[in-house]
């Protein structure tokens, strides 16, 4: 066959764009450049290399499988986030772009106690105790974890499978002081079980309606795990769930962060407002402009209504 690196990527880029793959330009040279060990500069410098037929269609194989939809990061094992690497697999939901805008956030937070160049808190917090709940990869907690000094963080999920993920991960960033618990939402974490109380609950749960579940991307629906997206018929279940209890999980002036489909701000703000809990009520836009983020601080005891 003797066909140069450029040839093949061609080939592989025009594969992709019949089957129906969004980032076909790009994927094509990340599967070569997963296949050979190389990175995308080093690519360009062997665009005349001849590959050997084995090679060939070892990258064919890769492609085939691209070209059925599964996620690039399935086959590769990894997706980068904030600078970081993280391990995925079926089990965990791939880390998304948007998700940095929360994480960033947090960091100016946790950092100087302002949100977006403003004033937050009335009163700074220094060290800060974290919980990153429906933690999945970890992406969200360790990435706090690995670039922010006066953290201390820990990852829950429902998913044993996902808690596994996140170790790994946890374990593959050097951070040996991350604590792990498996169980459904805050319950684990609640006066009738170890009490704990955190000075910022963070979340990106599951937050699609159920009815839209069948209209993703195929890579999506068919790859990533259902749990980590169904919102229920409306959307908003966890939502629901995690501010009816997060009082109970708050220290004074406690932060809870969600990142929020970009049509769910007013129905995140207005669970939140019912509660009459929390003051400072806010939403934050991601790069894109969308709506993306909430964030709010619970009030003192004599203050809640
Ligand atoms: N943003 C994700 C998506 O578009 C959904 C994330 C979630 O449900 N938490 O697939």
């Amino acid at each position: 066959m003797s066909l140069s690196v450029k040839e093949i990527l061609n080939i592989g880029r025009r594969h992709l764009e019949e089957s129906g793959v969004a980032d076909a330009a790009i994927d094509c040279k990340l599967l070569y450049c997963y296949l050979m060990n190389v990175t995308t500069a080093q690519l360009i410098l062997e665009y005349q290399k001849i590959l050997p037929d084995s090679l060939c269609d070892e990258y064919f194989k890769l492609l085939e499988l691209r070209g059925s939809g599964v996620p690039l990061q399935h086959i590769t094992g990894f997706q980068e986030f904030m600078g970081l690497n993280f391990m995925v697999n079926d089990k965990v939901l791939i880390p998304r772009q948007d998700t940095e805008t929360l994480v960033e956030d947090a960091m100016e937070l946790i950092q100087g106690n302002t949100l977006r160049g403003e004033a937050f808190l009335r009163k700074g917090k220094k060290d800060w105790e974290i919980l990153d709940l429906c933690c999945g990869s970890g992406a969200i907690g360790l990435s706090l974890a690995k670039l922010c000094r006066n953290v201390r963080v820990w990852c829950s999920d429902l998913s044993e499978d996902a808690l596994s993920v996140a170790k790994e991960n946890a374990a593959g960033l050097g951070l040996s002081k991350i604590t792990f618990q498996q169980g459904n939402l805050l319950e684990p974490f609640q006066k009738r079980f170890r009490h704990r109380k955190f000075d910022l609950i963070i979340s990106n749960p599951p937050y699609i309606k159920s009815s839209v579940i069948p209209t993703l991307q195929r890579e999506v629906r068919d790859h990533e795990p259902m749990m980590a997206l169904d919102g229920g018929e409306s959307g908003l279940d966890f939502y629901r769930e995690i501010i009816s209890r997060a009082a109970d999980c708050l220290k004074k002036e406690g932060v809870l962060m969600f990142e929020i489909g970009h049509d769910q701000r007013e129905d995140v703000c207005g669970l939140l407002e019912e509660t009459g809990k929390f003051f400072n009520i806010t939403s934050l836009q991601d790069l894109a402009k969308r709506d993306r983020i909430v964030v709010a601080v619970l009030k003192g005891k004599k203050e809640q209504q």
